[in-house]
């Protein structure tokens, strides 16, 4: 039996958003999400909000936010309600993971980037392929989740930085039936297997930040009543931790939809580093909003 589906309730019309992230200006593949979001949301009657993914405080500028909604408002996409920012809602986020560490599902992670890098090297170096993510990133080593209670302790008495990871096995662990997510296709909503564990110990927390994007999207998505999000494919995959986050959180759990992405000339995803995609390069060199919808495919 695949465990049935908490819907969101709270609202009688459907609720989307838009959620960019400033630490760049908009491009053609936001573009595309948010028109995919506005089409839907008109066509069902539903709201739709925007939310800016700022929790990264060294990437993402006030100047940005500025020049993201400026970019939106000039595609003539209108939002309901008011910006949500998750800059301002950081305690939100630091007491679900005050849940998770709680229930022994979050442990302090002390290795350093280059610490984990060294370590998949030499075991790849002597033979031992290191396991991956679905993004290709190594696997976070069990090192910190083994460490003895007394040991993190002294660690954490010492002022050592640290992130908060899940213990994601113990996390499956205490699931009773095995995970899913409702997604709308072409041929309709189809129930879809959701396995977490391929991600390994993700990050909840950094040292430099109060939470991480998984976090703080399933936190959010439920906060602000969301019933339908409509993501790009990039992050289909991630949404297996996003169902085991609001399994373990109690929170509901919209129903998805992850649309085609644009890809650049050299094939691969459109990303803000492509500066000739952005919206207002195209706009100073005289394309249209209306030009934009035809150039995403509306
Ligand atoms: N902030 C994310 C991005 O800009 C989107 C997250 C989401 O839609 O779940 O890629």
């Amino acid at each position: 039996m695949v465990k049935r589906h908490r819907m969101n309730q709270n609202h009688d019309r459907p609720v989307f958003r838009f959620a960019p992230s400033p630490n760049g200006r908009l491009h053609l593949g936001h573009a595309l999400s948010a028109l995919e979001n506005e089409r839907q949301a008109r066509e069902t009657g539903g709201r739709l909000l925007l939310r800016i993914e700022d929790i990264d405080r060294a990437r993402c500028t006030p100047a940005l936010e500025k020049g993201v909604i400026a970019d939106l408002r000039w595609l003539g996409i209108s939002f309901d309600g008011p910006v949500f920012r998750q800059s301002e809602h950081f305690a939100d986020y630091q007491n679900m993971l005050q849940m998770l560490i709680d229930r022994n599902l979050a442990y302090p992670a002390f290795m350093t980037r280059g610490e984990v890098r060294r370590l998949v090297s030499e075991s790849e170096a002597s033979g031992t392929i290191w396991p991956r993510d679905p993004d290709g990133a190594p696997l976070y080593p069990d090192r910190d989740r083994r460490r003895p209670l007394q040991e993190r302790q002294d660690m954490l008495a010492a002022g050592m930085r640290h992130a908060f990871r899940l213990d994601m096995a113990a996390a499956v662990e205490t699931l009773d039936a095995p995970l899913s997510w409702l997604e709308q296709t072409a041929d309709g909503i189809v129930e879809t297997p959701a396995d977490p564990a391929v991600w390994g110990d993700i990050v909840l927390s950094r040292s430099d930040a109060p939470s991480s994007y998984h976090l703080s999207v399933v936190t959010d998505d439920a906060a602000q009543g969301v019933t339908h999000v409509v993501r790009g494919m990039d992050l289909l995959q991630a949404t297996a931790v996003h169902r085991l986050l609001q399994a373990l959180l109690g929170l509901p759990a919209p129903i998805y939809r992850h649309h085609r992405l644009l890809l650049g000339t050299d094939g691969r995803k459109l990303s803000k580093s492509n500066g000739d995609t952005a919206l207002c390069e195209l706009r100073a060199n005289g394309v249209s909003p209306a030009d934009i919808r035809v150039m995403c495919g509306f």
